[in-house]
């Protein structure tokens, strides 16, 4: 067991890291750990994560009293205080601002596609939570609905939230997300990902527990796959992952660069980019569209 005064060096190291990283601007950000079972550590308000010292945490009870410190606790406390209720496993919550994956919940895009093998088998997915006016109560209730199946999450307009078992296991879940969130936009900008397909995403399902990967829920199955569009996945059970069926292949062109709702009923059947789909319509990257006119413009020269 972590004594108190090492989870307060911990605070104080990965805030460090959270703001050099550039995770947090200004005061932004608050992390939170459990001391034992019926009191937390909790960051301070009004003070930038770069440059705090280990005095500076406050204690509080589970119900957010506190018990000592000079400083009040985080605005965002209540949002902690949600986690710890819905979660008895949780040791740790770290929440931050981190800005290419705040761009993706700015933009309304979760980060739920199967792209990165080693995302899948760890966090799975990671959904946004209901836009919420900080430091309200409205922020713990939209953080409730996924907390239950997922480690890590987007807050809509916002920032981003992860959890785990120890503070460095939250924190390590923060840079999985806006390496996850990075890569994802070079890709997008290099015109779009291959998504790994549905069937190896069960293999790497199953990897989880042949090397006892602690993940709080299973991936929904596909409901294409069922045949039963009605019921749509619960993101309270499980985690909702966008996997095309591959039809043998293990990866899968995104043919829906075009098309903004990504639910799972539209999943494609792994057709390339470019091809021509059941309604007859081409879809061509804008790299294919370019070459395609400067080939047009040549032969009128
Ligand atoms: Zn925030």
């Amino acid at each position: 067991m972590s004594t108190e005064s090492s989870l307060r060096a911990d605070i104080v190291e990965v805030g460090r890291r959270m703001y050099a990283r550039g995770y947090t601007a200004s005061n932004d950000g608050n992390i939170s750990v459990r001391i034992d079972e019926t009191r937390l550590l909790m960051t301070p308000k009004s003070v930038c994560k770069g440059f705090m010292t280990p005095d500076m945490m406050c204690v509080t009870d589970l119900d957010g009293r506190k018990l000592q410190g000079d400083r009040d606790p985080s605005s965002e406390m209540q949002m902690h205080l949600e986690v710890y209720r819905q979660r008895p496993d949780v040791r740790a919550v770290v929440h931050a601002h981190p800005p290419i994956a705040t761009g993706f919940a700015v933009a309304g895009i979760p980060l739920n596609r199967a792209v990165l093998a080693e995302v899948l088998t760890t966090l799975g997915s990671i959904p946004i939570a209901e836009y919420a006016t900080p430091s309200t109560k409205e922020l713990p209730v939209a953080v409730r609905k996924y907390v239950k199946a997922h480690d890590g999450m987007l807050l809509a307009n916002h920032g981003a939230l992860t959890i785990g078992g120890d503070l460095f296991a939250a924190y390590y879940k923060m840079e999985t997300i806006e390496h996850f969130a990075k890569i994802s936009l070079v890709a997008r900008l290099l015109g779009g990902e291959n998504l790994i397909a549905r069937e190896e995403v069960a293999r790497l399902q199953d990897l989880r527990t042949t090397y006892g990967i602690k993940a709080p829920a299973p991936i929904c199955p596909d409901p294409t796959a069922i045949g039963d569009l009605l019921s749509s996945p619960d993101p309270l059970a499980c985690q909702i992952v966008d996997a095309p069926a591959g039809g043998g292949q293990r990866l899968v062109s995104d043919a829906r660069r075009d098309a903004p709702d990504s639910s799972l009923s539209s999943v494609p059947t792994g057709v390339p980019a470019g091809a021509p789909e059941d309604d007859g319509e081409i879809r061509l990257t804008y790299r294919e569209l370019s070459a395609l006119i400067e080939d047009a413009i040549k032969s009128v020269r």
